[in-house]
């Protein structure tokens, strides 16, 4: 499936905009971060060398011969035996190497002329004073290319000067549920039918992982109108999606409207929940039939289409973070395909316990809306005892209820 992704054109944003978007080049420093040395006290800029030996006992007396405040600069470098009054934020004089903070020293009254300072300890050179470069040099990579924007990283492009960015565009997206038997989210029961909660779900994870759900929609068990909307929706968008009607059934719609649709292809892949899908990427569209339970489409999701969404937008990281986890109880399984068991997670000692949401029923809701992780049984364990190790694929955390 990724081999069949290329990431689309970049565009440019305001960085306002640009929060968990793929940085699609990387950004170098442009200036020394921060520009210019500066207090990181309020406090008296000094020498210190002028303060060897001073003490309690022997404190030195310095003229204070210049105040700077925050987006000042002093007029004249400091000189030996002179002291400046100086603010957080503000630049260093020429000549002082270090700044006293307020707190250390005893002042005269700084409104009275020929204002002194008396400072009763040695400093050490640079003792809180930030220097110029110090966060971030020059020409230094600030942000890789394809990282996720976060609130802090457009911070720091604030800081640079850097108030648009080339990211990865947001794909346009098109899903349609299908079934006879499916209801809106506010009609009344009725014998035989549920309502639909995939096309809710599947929509919230699109736009999660950055798409515009340009248009979702719910179809009835219908081919050749199934068929005739995806081509359309196909002509329009980057991904559309199908949720059902992919499997075996006498009334698959979408499986039956396949033929029709050229380039997307039946498949059966090796895991569960999710194994009956369909996929292609015909006029280099992307084309996913999910299988219609619940659970399915949560995990088909989660394993193959988020990642390939990131890819479609540029993101260097595909895939959730990973933790190991160990198994609270014995997890029946099967060698031959993936499980994503949806657990809950507890933390003891200094391990992560997993614990499965109940029997793991694809058509059920609740396990997922339970699930901390998706604990990931490989292919080739066929049972995995209580206390075993797995990795779990984190969705959220516990302190998230
Ligand atoms: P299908 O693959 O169409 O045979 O669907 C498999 C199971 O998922 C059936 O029990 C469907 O009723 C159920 N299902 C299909 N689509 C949805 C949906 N959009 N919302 C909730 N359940 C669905
Ligand atoms: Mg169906």
């Amino acid at each position: 499936m990724l081999a069949a992704v290329t990431p689309l054109p970049p565009e440019t944003v305001p960085i306002a905009a640009a929060r968990g978007r793929a940085l699609r080049r990387a950004i170098l420093a442009a200036h020394d971060l921060p520009p210019f040395a500066n207090s990181s006290m309020d406090g008296f800029a000094v020498r210190s060398a002028d303060l060897d030996g001073a003490s309690a006992a022997a404190p030195r007396r310095l003229p204070v011969v210049a105040v700077i405040p925050a987006g000042r600069v002093a007029l004249r470098p400091l000189a030996a035996g002179e002291a400046m009054r100086i603010m957080t934020g503000a630049a260093i004089p020429e000549g002082a190497d270090a700044v006293v903070p307020f707190e250390d020293v005893e002042r005269s009254d700084p409104a009275a002329a020929g204002e002194q300072v008396l400072i009763p300890r040695p400093v050490r050179a640079g003792e809180s004073l930030r220097a110029a470069g110090a966060d971030l040099r020059a020409g230094a990579v600030a942000l890789a290319e394809g990282r996720e924007l976060s609130v802090h990283d457009l911070a720091l492009l604030a800081a640079l000067g850097e108030p648009r960015v080339p990211v990865g565009p947001r794909p346009r997206a098109v899903v349609f549920s299908t079934g006879d038997e499916l209801l809106e989210v506010d009609e009344p029961l009725r014998p035989g039918a549920i309502r639909d909660s995939n096309l809710l779900l599947l929509t919230q994870m699109l736009e999660e992982c950055g798409a515009v759900v340009a248009r979702a929609e719910r179809l009835p068990d219908d081919a050749a109108r199934v068929g005739a909307r995806v081509r359309e929706a196909l002509a329009e968008a980057d991904v559309v999606l199908t949720i059902g009607g992919v499997s075996a059934g006498d009334f698959d719609p979408v499986k039956d409207s396949l033929a029709g649709l050229g380039a997307i292809e039946l498949w059966r892949v090796a895991m569960k929940p999710g194994r009956p899908q369909a996929f292609g990427a015909p006029g280099g569209r992307l084309f996913f039939g999910l299988p219609g339970n619940p659970a399915s489409v949560a995990c088909v999701f989660e394993a193959l289409v988020r990642p390939a969404l990131r890819k479609l937008q540029g993101h260097a990281a595909l895939d959730r973070p990973r933790i190991p986890v160990r198994a609270t109880e014995a997890i029946h399984s099967r060698a031959g395909r993936t499980d994503f068991i949806r657990a809950t997670i507890e933390r003891r000692g200094d391990a992560w316990w997993a614990l499965a949401c109940g029997e793991q029923i694809s058509g059920h809701l609740t396990p997922q809306s339970r699930a901390h992780v998706l604990a990931v049984v490989p292919e080739e364990m066929a049972r995995v005892e209580a206390g075993a190790a797995l990795e779990a694929i984190v969705l959220r955390w516990p302190d998230a209820g």
